[in-house]
This record gives C-alpha cells, structure tokens and sequence, in this order.
C-alpha cells in the first residue's frame, strides 16, 4: 500500500526498526534506567519527527467519520429538532408515545430577543472572566509543527465569580424562574448563537494556512463546517475552542441546575428541594467543580488535539451540554420522585465509585503524558511506540483500554436514577452518552492503530476489553 502521508510513512518504517525493542513490560522503575541511556536517542527520534511533520502539509483525513458528508447533515438537521422534541417532552405532564409529538409553541414563543440578549451577555461575562490576568499558563501538547500554544488555567476562578455574581443578582432581586419559564427560548438563543459561530468559524478557516487545519479536517466543505477545519482558532490570546470547551456551556450547566432546584421548589410548594433534585444538583457540580479544577487534563483530549472547531463542538458545548445535560433537573421540576434514603445510599455509592474511576483514570493518563518519568508512576507497565510517545499497559489503562469511559457512564447513571423509573425520558442522557462514548471510543482506537500501529496492537492483545471487562 502507498503510504498517504509523509508522517505516516516516517511512523511505518521507524516501526519496523523498533519491533525488536518495542515491548517493553517491565515495570516503569526498571524501565526509568533504561530510559536514561537511550534518551539522547529519543530526542533524535522526536526532533526528526517533528520536522518531518512541519515539512510536511497539514495531515488530512481522508476517511471521514460520522457518516461522511450526508451523516453529519443528518447530524446537523438532527440535533437540533431532536432538542426542541426533548424539551417540549419534558415539559408535557403525561409524556409518552400516544401523545407524540408534543404540540409545537407559536413561532412567537420560540424567540425572545430579550433573552437572546441575556444569552449574549453570559457569554460576554465568561469570556471577561476567561481574559483576566489570574491563573498558572501552561503550555499544551505539541502541535503538528513543534509549536506549543499557551493556555490560562483560570476555569475553576471563573466559576467562583460566577457564583458571586449570581448570588449577587438573586440577592438583589433576580428571579432565576426566568431560566425556567424560557427555557425552550434560551436552547434555541444558545443554538443561533452556535450556528452563527460556526459560520464564522468556517469563513475564518478558508484563509488558514494548513499547519493551522486540525487532523480532522478533510478538504470538504460541508464535513468541515461540521467537523471544524481549524484546529486552534484564536482571536490574539484568545483560544476560542479551549474557551467554550469550559466556560460558557459548562459553567451554564451549574447555573441552569440551580433554576430548576429554585424552581421545583416554588412550583412544588416545598420549604427545600427534593432529595432527588438535590443528587442530580450535588453530582453533576461535582463533575463541573472536577472539570474546571482539572482544567489543564483538557489539553490532551481528542477534542483539544484532534478535532477541529466547526459546528459539532460550538453545539455540543454550548447548547447541547448545558440544556441536555440538566434535563434530569428539568424534568424533576415536572415530575417530582421521592428517593428513599436506602436508594439514595446506592445511587451515592454509584456515583462515586464511577467518579474514583474517571478521575483516577484521567489523572493517570495525564501525568503519564506531562512527564513519562514521574516516579510516582515508576510502577507501571509501558509498550514503546515508534513515535516516542509510550503507552501505559498496567494500571487503570491496563484494566480496559478506556477506563475514563466507564467511570463518565456509570455516573452518568446515577445521575438519572435519582428520576425514578416512571418514564424512560430521564435515561435519555444515559442512552445517547453510551452511543457517544462508544463511537467515539471507535474514532480514538482508530486514530491510534494509525498512530502507533504494531505497538497498539499488541496493546490491544495485552487489554482486550474496550470499555467494560469482559463484555466490551
Ligand atoms: P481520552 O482522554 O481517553 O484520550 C484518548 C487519548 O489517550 C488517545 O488518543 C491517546 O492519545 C491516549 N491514550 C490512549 N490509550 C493510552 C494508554 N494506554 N496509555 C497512554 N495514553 C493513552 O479521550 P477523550 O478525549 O475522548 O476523553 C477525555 C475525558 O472526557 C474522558 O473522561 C471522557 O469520558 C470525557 N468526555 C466527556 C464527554 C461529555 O460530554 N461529558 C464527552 C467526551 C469525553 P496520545 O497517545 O496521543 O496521548
């Protein structure tokens, strides 16, 4: 087979140089010794790859994923009908398959220009909190041509001024039922705004250069709007995808949770929120404390080093997630369920059993990637791979080969059983990160077959199991 790329030919034949010497399954500290020796030959190897890639044009998928051009248009048409069916579902007293679908409101009550512009000012907000002067700046994972771009870690700051602000509205008279009451209004401002972001995006991204096109990219118009053909598009300092990766959406999910416990309360009549709504609320800011404390794990997720920024992340981040992703909460403001204290224990244990996972996980893979020789990972097994790059094989990467998934899916669980199981809408989060999770689990293996090729395989062979140990 003709080799498509420069860099994926320099990969295959360093690989057939290094299969003699390539698995390694000593444990790290054994590993660390020989490391030393053979450094200085590392260093060659890498900064012979990198010019290599940095002569080389941008790389350029030519598979396209998610269904190629006519499956993201499905995407695209897709999610957003899919939202509004959602929320009107939610907000019916019976929903169910005989009264499907819900009747669509007038057009007048789909838009609010007001509250468009308390969507605008949000974002605005966030992007002041983004820009301030606060915070370690840390650089990320290398870029196709040996660049490293500098981020501000000062997501979990942003969170605390927006806590003190909001506080502050509610204490001089902000009525957070507003969120509630228009909540259909503020999915579909949140989504112009994506689109018209998008767009933007899109235009930007025809003048870049190619070291400037993310891996994802694929030369066709329409899957790159989609897909992102940018990789990092910045206004000056400004990191447009690493800003609404965190902030606007992720901060906003907080925020719209706390309008629906505050909302539950006064149309239910209660004196305290539900022990239900209070689970949903505590887990799913737990996720959002732990996302902005870890800021910095965000740098070497597919989504920061892979994937463009187009359509699916501008929606993703900031409609999808902060509008989908509380519909626990929305839907317990209409359909109240009492949890039992011995439910609750369960549901807790759960949770955090699915979050000791995922973080321990994240931060393994992490740490591993910030500095292979830290020696509080000197036990670990590693494979060498002929980039440079190892792969971990014992730890929580040698339990399955993605354990981080499984600790997201089963808090993503617990999050949903504090509904009850009167209806099967408040799994609908559950069900719909299983196919995520799953595909996207299909797209990373495929990325580091490419990458690593024999050294994957044999990782592979090593963990056979992709998410859940002896099922898949
Ligand atoms: P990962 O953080 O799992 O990153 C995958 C990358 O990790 C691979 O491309 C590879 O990159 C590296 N890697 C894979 N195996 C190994 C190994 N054995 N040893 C060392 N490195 C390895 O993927 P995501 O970016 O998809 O997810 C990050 C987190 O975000 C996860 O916890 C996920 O659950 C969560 N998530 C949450 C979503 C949500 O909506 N709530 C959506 C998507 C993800 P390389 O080798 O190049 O470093």
């Amino acid at each position: 087979m003709p080799h498509r790329h420069a860099e994926e030919k320099f990969h295959l034949s360093e690989e057939r140089s290094y299969v003699s010497t390539q698995y390694s399954l000593r444990p790290r500290r054994e590993e660390i010794k020989a490391m030393d020796s053979k450094e200085e030959n590392i260093v060659t190897t890498t900064r012979s790859a990198s010019l290599k890639t940095s002569q080389a044009p941008a790389t350029q998928t030519k598979d396209l994923e998610f269904g190629g051009v006519p499956g993201v248009l499905l995407i695209m048409l897709g999610l957003p009908a899919c939202l509004c069916l959602l929320l009107l579902m939610c907000k019916q007293k019976e929903p169910s398959l005989l009264n499907f679908p819900p009747p669509l409101p007038a057009w007048q009550d789909l838009w609010e220009t007001r509250v468009f512009g308390v969507y605008i000012l949000w974002f605005l907000m966030q992007a002041l909190f983004y820009l301030l002067p606060v915070g370690k700046v840390v650089e990320g994972m290398p870029l196709a041509d040996g660049r490293r771009l500098k981020y501000r870690l000062n997501g979990f700051c942003a969170l605390l001024l927006t806590s003190a602000v909001i506080g502050a509205a509610v204490f001089w008279g902000a009525d957070l039922y507003y969120v509630y009451g228009h909540f259909l209004q503020f999915a579909l401002a949140a989504a112009a705004f994506s689109l018209g972001l998008s767009v933007y995006l899109a235009v930007r991204a025809a003048g870049a250069p190619p070291c400037a096109l993310a891996p994802s990219s694929s030369g066709n118009a329409i899957y790159d709007f989609f897909i992102g053909r940018e990789l990092n598009p910045r206004i000056g300092t400004f990191d447009l995808k690493y800003f609404c990766e965190l902030r606007p959406g992720l901060i906003g999910w907080v925020v719209v949770n706390l309008a629906m416990l505050l909302a539950e309360m006064r149309l239910q009549n209660r004196a305290a929120p539900s022990l239900a709504m209070t689970l949903v609320n505590s887990f799913q800011l737990l996720y959002v404390v732990d996302a902005l404390w870890n800021e910095e794990a965000l740098l070497t997720t597919m989504d920061i080093t892979h994937d463009g920024f187009g359509f699916m992340l501008a929606f993703g981040d900031l409609v999808w997630v902060p509008f989908i992703y509380s519909f626990q909460a929305f839907y317990l403001v209409g359909h109240p369920n009492e949890v039992s204290w011995p439910m609750a224990s369960l549901i807790i244990a759960l949770k955090l059993c699915g979050y000791v996972i995922f973080r321990r996980a994240n931060s393994q893979k992490n740490a591993f990637r910030k500095n292979p020789a830290d020696p509080k990972l000197a036990h670990l097994k590693t494979i060498h791979t002929s980039t440079g790059k190892d792969l971990l094989v014992s730890g929580w990467w040698g339990f399955v080969r993605h354990p981080n998934y499984l600790g997201d899916l089963l808090m993503a669980l617990a999050w949903s059983l504090p509904c009850g199981f009167g209806h099967a809408l408040p799994y609908f989060y559950v069900a719909y990160f299983t196919v995520l999770l799953v595909h996207r689990e299909a797209r990373d293996e495929r990325h580091c077959r490419r990458r690593y090729g024999l050294a994957w395989e044999q990782y592979c062979r090593r963990v056979p199991y992709r998410i859940l140990p002896r099922v898949y």
